[in-house]
């Protein structure tokens, strides 16, 4: 079985966390430290319930609530609190893998009491972080997912053999995870409104209006997943991070930061384990553009975050001058190869000792203490 916590309104919450004073207050955190010219990155709930979400631009939500209190985004603080997340969540016993800064999945197996589980991972979260999570536990990543939204903020929802049948008939089909606005209409003309409905379709049927991709659907809908071992001693296959916008958002400055700044983390996880990959790989989810994926195989293996970046922002430049509007995206490497450090080349050599530099002054100081400014998504004006 698959456990997936999903963070309530992440950075919002950190920020109520650190600063008392914005407890209990309509909160955004923003991408920029202008607080008129920026975008939503997180919206505590108490901004929530005024309609207030990520993606919004600034303005117009000053505009819904003129006493919103805002932050502008501290990256650094967020990922150091999702890493320790991590580390915390292995002490339970049980694979953990990222499926995003603020999502992480356990595969526990066959535990009989996950609900007593649950708990004590939000009562962790909660003691060590004085944040909240929300969990969904279900045979598979996607079910999982989807119950982790069911009972949002700080709920916990199982979806058994029992009760799947009652749970996937209230839930209108576009959400769940990687339905975009383009495939739910789609499914409404061919009458699959909810999940159960679409969860009743046959393979076959899937695949003959879907292609592959139905099929690929069936199968996340109906598979009982395990999450693969994380830390062998062998070399893993692949590497990546992924992140998603609560609303789609076109603007540039704000995609490639995150884009740059998912590539770093990438090339920090590949360095810290003495990995360099050939292969790099650019995930996008957008209205416009359905599930955009391509990879591309280089001769030289890298594990350097801003090669990593131009590599996927050359991907992207193949299929077109703009980038698109975004919801969702993730950078991921494989073809990894035991990293060899004799560079020859002298600009090589030097770019090589810089990232190490970086890599010693973090692992001394905290991690994130310094990172490209690029990543902190300040660069354009929405
Ligand atoms: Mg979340």
């Amino acid at each position: 079985m698959i456990l997936h916590i999903d963070m309530d309104a992440f950075f919002a919450s950190i920020e109520q966390a650190i600063n008392p004073k914005l407890k209990g207050r309509p909160l955004i955190v923003g991408s920029r430290a202008n607080k008129l010219y920026t975008v939503v990155c997180t919206a505590s709930y108490e901004a929530k319930a005024y309609g207030i979400d990520s993606g919004m631009p600034s303005k117009e939500a000053f505009k819904i609530c003129p006493d919103l209190c805002f932050v502008p985004a501290q990256q650094s603080c967020y990922i150091w609190t999702s890493e320790q997340i991590f580390q915390l969540l292995k002490g339970f016993g049980y694979e953990v893998a990222y499926a995003s800064i603020d999502e992480f999945q356990l595969d526990i197996l066959d535990n009989p009491e996950p609900r007593n589980l649950a708990q004590s991972i939000q009562k962790m979260i909660q003691e060590n972080f004085k944040i909240t999570a929300s969990i969904g536990i279900a045979k598979n990543y996607l079910l999982a997912k989807l119950a982790s939204r069911i009972n949002k903020p700080k709920g916990i929802a199982i979806i058994t053999e029992e009760n799947l049948e009652f749970i996937l008939a209230q839930i209108p089909v576009n959400k769940l995870c990687g339905i975009g606005p383009k495939t739910a209409p789609f499914f409404e003309n061919l009458g699959i409104e909810t999940c159960l409905d679409l969860y009743r379709k046959e393979a076959w049927f899937l695949e003959q209006i879907l292609g592959k991709n139905g099929l690929n659907l069936y199968l996340s809908l109906h598979s009982n997943e395990r999450l693969a071992p994380q830390e062998t001693e062998e070399k893993p296959k692949s590497l990546g991070h992924s992140y998603t916008f609560s609303r789609a958002s076109q603007n540039t400055g704000f995609i490639q930061g995150w884009i740059r700044l998912l590539s770093e983390m990438v090339g920090r996880r590949l360095r810290e384990q003495n990995l360099a990959a050939r292969t790099i790989h650019l995930w996008l989810n957008g209205p416009e553009i359905g599930n955009f994926g391509q990879q591309k195989t280089y001769k030289e293996p890298t594990s350097d975050g801003y090669e990593i970046y131009q590599k996927t922002c050359q991907i992207w430049a193949k299929n077109s001058k703009k980038w698109p509007k975004v919801r969702a995206m993730g950078v991921s490497c494989s073809n990894l190869s035991r990293q060899n450090n004799l560079s020859l080349l002298k600009e090589v050599k030097r770019r090589e000792d810089l990232v190490k530099a970086v890599d010693r002054i973090n692992s001394r100081l905290g991690d994130w203490t310094i990172y490209p400014a690029a990543a902190t998504m300040a660069k354009n004006q929405p």
